[in-house]
């Protein structure tokens, strides 16, 4: 039966923080073999499509200008995979509004990704299923079926692929952003480089983690946390050694680089506590703002829109 819809077409996607984030060797194919621990984060990317004459990309909010309008923006990409995938062309315009640091280490990108699938999969009526999307979100990128999903999940290969996590309870986040970004490209060289020329701390496997998340306490899940990619952010922004630091020293249960950052990750006990890491961290002046954040959160969904018979 056709619904009609309602346009826009509006999808709401949300950041993510790797808890664990081990990074194994570089493969042929030029990847690292990875894995990985995502949590999806109440921090949102929301993307608007309606009907258009052609594609067309426009950006409003948080980094708006660093985003390309054109086919580098990963929603142009996706939208030519769905109108590949429905034998249709892509005459659409995507209207994002971001919330999530650009190139932060969040996932932004892919975020927006995955809304976009979401959001074309209604105003075309596809009825294409979660896993029909999610194998769509894989040729687009890394992290895009994980946004697609939320929640926790562990991320093997290239963190593609994607098993689900028991975790219990949510989680307190207070999330520094960087001035500037990292590009994540650079960040796998630099890890590459520092493992050439030394022996950088690898993490081990994820199972204390995953034990905790069980268990669902803040405490028993801190000092557990850990990112590979650490290191090689450090190594190109130093600065983010005080933010980290800043953190800590604000009372936060632990301090993570986010992915391959340079946004730093504060966990901490409680809602409380979190609003006191945030202002205290922005006091510091060690970063340009400061976002409490909870988690884990679903992924990409229609908001806003009723479709009817
Ligand atoms: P990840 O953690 O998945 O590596 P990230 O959060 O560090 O990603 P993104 O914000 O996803 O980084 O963007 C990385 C680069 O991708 C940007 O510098 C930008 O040029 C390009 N890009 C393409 N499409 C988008 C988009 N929709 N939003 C943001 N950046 C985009």
């Amino acid at each position: 039966m056709l619904h009609v819809v309602d346009e826009p077409v509006k999808v709401r996607a949300p950041a993510k923080v790797n808890l664990h984030l081990a990074v194994g060797d570089l493969r042929d194919d030029g990847y690292h073999e990875l894995a990985t621990v995502f949590q999806a984060l109440s921090l949102y990317d929301e993307v608007a499509v309606t009907r258009a004459d052609a594609l067309t990309v426009s950006v409003k909010g948080e980094g708006a200008r660093e985003v390309p309008l054109d086919e580098n923006n990963l929603v142009w990409r996706a939208a030519q995979l769905m109108a590949e995938k429905a034998g249709r062309s892509p005459r659409v315009h995507i209207a994002i509004r971001k919330g999530i640091p650009v190139a932060g280490g969040l996932a932004g990108g892919s975020a927006d990704a995955a809304a976009t699938l979401v959001a074309l999969n209604t105003l075309w009526h596809l009825e294409l299923s979660r896993s029909e999307l999610s194998e769509l979100a894989a040729e687009l990128g890394s992290d895009v079926p994980f946004s697609l999903r939320g929640g926790t999940a562990m991320g093997i290969g290239r963190g593609e692929q994607l098993l689900p996590v028991l975790s219990r309870s949510t989680y307190h986040w207070v999330l520094a952003f960087a001035k500037g970004g990292l590009s994540t490209p650079a960040v796998y060289k630099e890890l590459d480089r520092l493992r050439e020329s030394g022996t950088p701390p690898r993490l081990g496997s994820a199972d204390d983690l995953m034990h905790a998340l069980t268990v669902g306490d803040p405490d028993a899940l801190a000092p557990l946390l850990g990112n590979d990619l650490q290191a090689a952010a450090i190594s190109l922004k130093p600065q983010l050694r005080r933010t980290l630091r800043a953190g800590k020293d604000a009372g936060a249960l632990a301090a993570i680089v986010s992915g391959s950052g340079p946004t730093c990750a504060f966990l901490c006990r409680d809602a409380e506590d979190a609003v006191s890491v945030g202002v205290e961290v922005s006091a510091t002046g060690v970063c340009r703002t400061v976002r409490t954040a909870t988690g884990p959160v679903p992924g990409a969904r229609v908001i806003e829109t009723d479709s009817g018979p």
